[in-house]
């Protein structure tokens, strides 16, 4: 077996050396994170008949998962939007669940207080970052002290947005926020593109560097080397209870089964397979979990594991 140097850089050549590397290659993978899609309404008024599971299945299943101590992330839609967050929510803190929330912020006064009694990691997701896109910091502005280290922002940078990005990271600096990160949209991943993006964000990383808020650049131009790892480490369960293994495909849903009787089973089986073969498929590249798995691999290597 090869031993990747750097499992973070890595060529898709050793795809099959990661999967050995974490130990996935056998047949039982425990997820390190779950994403449970707890409701698919993004604003107050919307469509109150879509399906969403109550909060005692949600329990259920999360009675069946914690013992392998996995990241619980919630989101949605908005995921406070969900009738029963305060219940998933206590749920989870109760097990003293390690618990992620993403959150387009505009309900957090309601529930930050919750949210710190459990620790929860909140991760504040801003798509259109704009000079007059200031709600964000009239909500946190008041927030208790403490609670800025559980506070992190996701923001998407574009060419159109480039502008602001300097204001908007001198605003958040203000509160001791835990990390910012950056993220590009994938129609601007273009070669001149991304080498002005480059020099743009290395300068921004220089100005800031000596911040106690962790700024990541997420990383823009090596993408076509990435895999995929959420056939093995993170499932997402969809509000209707269905369990993907990709983007779209359904695996089976947790109102019928316990997860442990698809997760490791037949079609997951022959889909890990097949990417194991085939390293990625031509969708991948604009899949929003060619990200996801560099924060997975980052913990891991963060805690030396
Ligand atoms: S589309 Fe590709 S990157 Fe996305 S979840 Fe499926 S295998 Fe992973």
């Amino acid at each position: 077996m090869t031993i990747p140097i750097n499992i973070m850089t890595d060529c898709e050549d050793s795809f099959k050396s990661r999967v050995d590397y974490l130990s996935l290659r056998s047949r039982f993978a425990k997820p390190e994170r779950y994403r449970l899609h707890l409701t698919s309404r993004y604003r107050l008024g919307d469509n109150e008949k879509i399906p969403e599971l109550t909060a005692n299945i949600w329990g259920k299943f999360i009675d069946d998962t914690i013992w392998t101590h996995p990241i619980y992330t919630l989101i949605g839609g908005e995921p406070l939007l969900y009738p029963h967050i305060t219940d998933v929510l206590t749920i989870l803190g109760f097990n003293n669940s390690r618990i992620e929330i993403v959150t387009n912020g505009n309900l957090l006064n309601k529930y930050i207080d919750l949210m710190f009694k459990y620790n929860v990691k909140i991760i504040i997701g801003l798509e259109d970052i704009h000079k007059s896109n200031v709600r964000i910091l009239e909500i946190i502005k008041d927030f208790k002290t403490e609670y800025y280290k559980n506070i992190n922002f996701n923001l998407t940078i574009s060419p159109e947005n480039m502008e602001y990005v300097e204001q908007w990271l001198n605003n958040l600096m203000i509160y001791p926020i835990q990390s910012i990160s950056f993220q590009q949209e994938l129609k601007s991943l273009d070669l001149a593109t991304n080498i002005e993006m480059n020099k743009f964000t290395d300068l921004l990383k220089q100005k800031f560097s000596k911040n106690s808020t962790k700024i990541i650049f997420l990383p823009i131009t090596s993408f076509d080397n990435n895999v995929c790892l959420k056939p093995w480490l993170n499932p997402t369960i969809m509000p209707n209870g269905n369990i993907l293994n990709c983007q779209y495909q359904v695996i089976g849903n947790i109102t019928n089964n316990s997860i442990w009787e698809i997760w490791n089973e037949g079609i997951n089986l022959k889909f890990r397979e097949k990417l194991l073969n085939i390293h990625k498929f031509p969708y991948c590249l604009h899949c929003e979990d060619f990200y996801f798995k560099y924060e997975i691999l980052y913990e891991r290597v963060e805690k030396n594991e």
